[in-house]
């Protein structure tokens, strides 16, 4: 055995470019990763445009410190490579303040004393010209969130790691991954290899590697949906911060104008499960009814824009029951799947839980809930 760790990374997305980044900082670990598509694909669930970064947190207050350093880590990565990674822009939640959501929202940023504003129903159609705004409606701008260019973020992850000697290999698809006392084995199609450990950060393709977490995760489909400002100014980011809107049962989410034309306002939850086993099969067109009706409904709460989309883009993600991620380690084995919608602004933090996992067998900010244990079955209470 060579005196460094031998560690492979399966799957160069989200999360793997990350790990692999963290992974080539460490003078005792020799890295390598694998990329069944090429570098920077349009596969992934990473692709499209813009990922909302956000500290006050609906999801739970235990995110917080993950998302703190996750910012620091952002910052890292975008003064290195010298991109804007992380465009400042902040975060506006809307909803009505009773709701469970915006109060775990409001615990959150009071707990760890987060940065942000509350703006009533007046405050927000004061600031923000292009939305609908109910007097039972209330507002929370998230002054340490924005939003991060996610294509690019992979892309820099994975050439940096490059530079800090990881040997990266696109094109080349793990088949399978066999533990044993001698190490693992990974099988490609094109050969055999053996490592130490391996971190497989897979996606919404775990279930091909790691039949341990098939039953813990479910593929959905996401589909994000850009629409025309009618005054552009009122939705560019000197005028609008990134958003979620919550209202009577609809939940939306988007980002200011980045392209120079048209605003991001995507649905969650509302376009059903995924209709192949991999995006890569799937059928990338909508129902021209459905896109209207949803456009119709976006456009109630931004009557600033033109109510059809015009464009959209369909994307595969990985979910579990919780939506928390599963972060574990079996045997010579870490595993990352399970980011359920919400995870992208945590890939460089949940790079370094995978990379202090695969190192030392446990990482400083894990939380239990991560644990494959922590998991159940999902398929009875899916949402979307
Ligand atoms: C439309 C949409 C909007 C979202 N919005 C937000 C948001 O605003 N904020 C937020 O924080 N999160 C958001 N998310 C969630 C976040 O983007 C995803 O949870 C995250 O990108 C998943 O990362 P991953 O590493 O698990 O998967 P991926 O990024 O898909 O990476 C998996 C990689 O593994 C590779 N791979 C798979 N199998 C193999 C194999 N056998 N051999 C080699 N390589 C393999 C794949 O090709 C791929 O590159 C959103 C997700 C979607 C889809």
């Amino acid at each position: 055995m060579s005196a460094k760790i031998r560690i492979a990374v399966v799957g160069l997305g989200t999360t793997g470019s990350m790990a692999l980044w963290r992974l080539s900082q460490l003078p005792g670990v020799e890295v390598s990763g694998f990329e069944q598509f090429g570098l920077g694909h349009g596969y992934g669930a990473y692709t499209g445009e813009t990922r909302l970064f956000r500290t006050a947190y609906h999801e739970g207050a235990k995110y917080v410190p993950l998302l703190l350093r996750a910012r620091q880590l952002w910052q890292e990565l975008g003064d290195t490579t010298g991109r804007a990674l992380l465009h400042p822009y902040g975060v506006l939640t809307t909803g009505r303040e009773s709701d469970a959501p915006f109060q775990r929202m409001l615990e959150s940023a009071a707990a760890h004393g987060l940065a942000h504003q509350r703006l009533d129903a007046a405050e927000l159609r004061r600031r923000y010209a292009g939305l609908d705004v109910r007097d039972d409606e209330a507002g929370v701008l998230d002054e340490l969130g924005g939003a991060l260019r996610p294509e690019l973020a992979v892309l820099s992850a994975t050439e940096q790691a490059q530079r800090g000697g990881a040997v990266v290999h696109d094109h080349e698809r793990i088949l399978a991954i066999t533990d044993s006392e001698a190490g693992v084995r990974l099988s490609t199609q094109h050969r055999e290899l053996e490592v130490d450990r391996v971190v497989v950060t897979a996606g919404s393709w775990i279930d091909q590697l790691v039949p341990q977490v098939a039953d813990l995760v479910e593929v959905r489909k996401m589909v994000l949906t850009w629409f025309l400002p009618r005054t552009f100014t009122d939705f560019e980011p000197s005028h609008l911060p990134c958003f979620i809107r919550d209202r009577d049962g609809f939940h939306i989410f988007g980002a200011p104008s980045v392209d120079g034309y048209s605003v991001k306002i995507a649905g969650m939850d509302i376009w059903g499960g995924a209709d192949a086993d991999r995006v890569e099969n799937a059928n990338l067109h909508l129902d021209p009814d459905r896109v209207s009706a949803f456009g119709s409904r976006v456009h109630e709460l931004f009557p600033g824009v033109q109510p059809e989309p015009n464009r959209f883009s369909v994307h595969f993600d990985a979910f579990t029951a919780s939506r928390d991620p599963i972060i574990d380690r079996f045997g010579d084995i870490v595993v990352v799947t399970g980011l359920s919608g919400h995870g992208f602004k945590l890939a460089p933090v949940i790079g370094e839980l995978a990379r202090d996992l695969a190192v030392d067998g446990q990482a400083p900010g894990y939380h239990p809930d991560f644990a494959v244990s922590a998991h159940h079955p999902i398929g009875a209470d899916r949402t979307g």
